[in-house]
């Protein structure tokens, strides 16, 4: 796999940095579903986790494209940043739709370490999919939001100070369409954690540390909302985009790691007296995995060149997100596969890694619901649900 991309440098300094965190390591966390503190700790103290932070806020101002760049190398060298990805895709609702208080009081302390904003509370028991149907609910009562409901799948809650919430500040039935009402608050869970806000763990058939979250009477400070009050839903749509585009760059770090594992085994193993990888059975799956992901990364890059032009490309987006899932999904398969047995050792890192890839395909949102969007949104055929 050798041609060009984009930001050499970064990606190699993160490269440096992931060789300190080999299979072993990983395997370890995932055996004990533990959170990978040092690996968290490393990839902040060396900046890349506050790489879109603005500099005048302490962090590197650093493109989107710069950020992908990150978690695709934490990706392709056999990691996982699923620990510490939502500080980048948050950041653009904050720095987008937040006021200059706000990035003042919390972006400083982001950059540095300080403080975390690992959290990112949408999806709901009862709603899933179909966010607007959540029954969070926040009211304003003197100077405070109080906030009442249960959010689901809330990952890395445990190992964050700040969460991005997305509530119902206006009953459904009082709003012209289903998308008002909604607000994003962002909530310093400190002060609340273990009094009016609980965390339960969700053990995973990966490591994510994910969790349920419930808010009994959970008061957040009027300043803490975050752009206009009713337009939550807008915001968290945007910040969508970036979220997509970023996840997208770690599912084609994970197919570049399951082909290029999957072709040097190819060429070492002898069965019958040859290399496998001589037969065209073992060959075709990882030369289409190779393929597909090509295809998924140019996709990418266009989502990409769209959103740092200042677009929303939701369009670009989705499909980089679907076509980068669909790619890392068909080279897990064809790495397990050309491993036969061995692929099925933990040693090896594979099953780990085709365990931990199969989430893209539902989250953070369903290959269905993305076709979904292509089919309505832009090609016109009637909305389906
Ligand atoms: C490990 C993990 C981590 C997560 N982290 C977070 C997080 O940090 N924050 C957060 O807010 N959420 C998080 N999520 C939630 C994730 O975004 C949702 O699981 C995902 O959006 C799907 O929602 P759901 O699970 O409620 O599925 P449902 O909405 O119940 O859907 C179930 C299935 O039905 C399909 N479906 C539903 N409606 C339609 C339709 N109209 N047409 C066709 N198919 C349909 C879906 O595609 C899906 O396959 C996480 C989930 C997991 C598993």
């Amino acid at each position: 796999m050798a041609y060009e991309l984009d930001h050499p440098e970064i990606r190699e300094s993160v490269v440096r940095l992931c060789a300190n965190f080999p299979g072993e390591y990983w395997r370890k966390a995932d055996r004990e579903q533990a959170y990978p503190t040092e690996f968290v700790k490393a990839l902040t103290d060396a900046g890349f986790l506050g790489a879109l932070i603005p500099e005048e806020y302490g962090g590197s101002g650093l493109p989107i494209s710069a950020a992908a760049a990150i978690l695709e190398e934490v990706h392709r060298s056999g990691g996982n940043a699923g620990a510490c990805h939502a500080q980048m895709y948050t950041m653009g609702t904050v720095l987008r739709h937040g006021s200059e208080e706000q990035k003042q009081k919390y972006l400083p302390g982001i950059a540095e370490g300080s403080l975390r904003l690992q959290a990112f509370g949408v999806t709901e028991p009862t709603s899933g999919t179909d966010t607007t149907a959540l029954r969070t609910t926040a009211k304003l009562e003197d100077g405070h939001y109080v906030v009442n409901g249960q959010k689901i799948w809330t990952s890395r809650a445990e190992h964050s100070d700040l969460m991005l919430l997305l509530c119902r500040t206006t009953p459904r039935d009082q709003v012209a369409k289903k998308t008002d009402g909604l607000s994003v608050l962002l909530v310093d869970m400190r002060e609340a954690l273990g009094d009016t806000l609980n965390i339960r763990p969700i053990r995973t058939m990966m490591n994510h540390s994910t969790t349920e979250v419930f808010f009994d009477n959970m008061k957040v400070p009027a300043e803490n909302l975050i752009g206009e009050e009713g337009k939550g839903f807008r915001y968290i749509l945007s910040g969508m985009n970036a979220e997509r585009i970023l996840i997208s760059a770690e599912c084609i770090g994970d197919a570049k790691w399951f082909i290029e594992k999957s072709s040097a085994y190819a060429q070492e193993r002898n069965v019958f007296g040859r290399p496998i990888g001589q037969n065209q059975g073992i060959q075709f799956p990882i030369a289409k995995a190779y393929a597909e992901m090509r295809a998924a990364e140019l996709m990418l890059r266009e989502a990409i060149r769209l959103y740092e032009a200042g677009g929303n490309p939701g369009e670009e987006a989705n499909m980089a997100k679907m076509l980068g899932a669909d790619a890392s999904w068909a080279a897990a398969e064809a790495c397990v596969q050309t491993h036969g047995g061995f692929g099925f050792a933990e040693e090896y890192d594979i099953e780990r890694k085709f365990r931990e890839c199969r989430l893209y395909q539902v989250a953070p949102i369903s290959t269905n619901l993305v076709l979904s969007y292509i089919a309505e949104h832009v090609l016109g055929m009637p909305r389906s649900y």
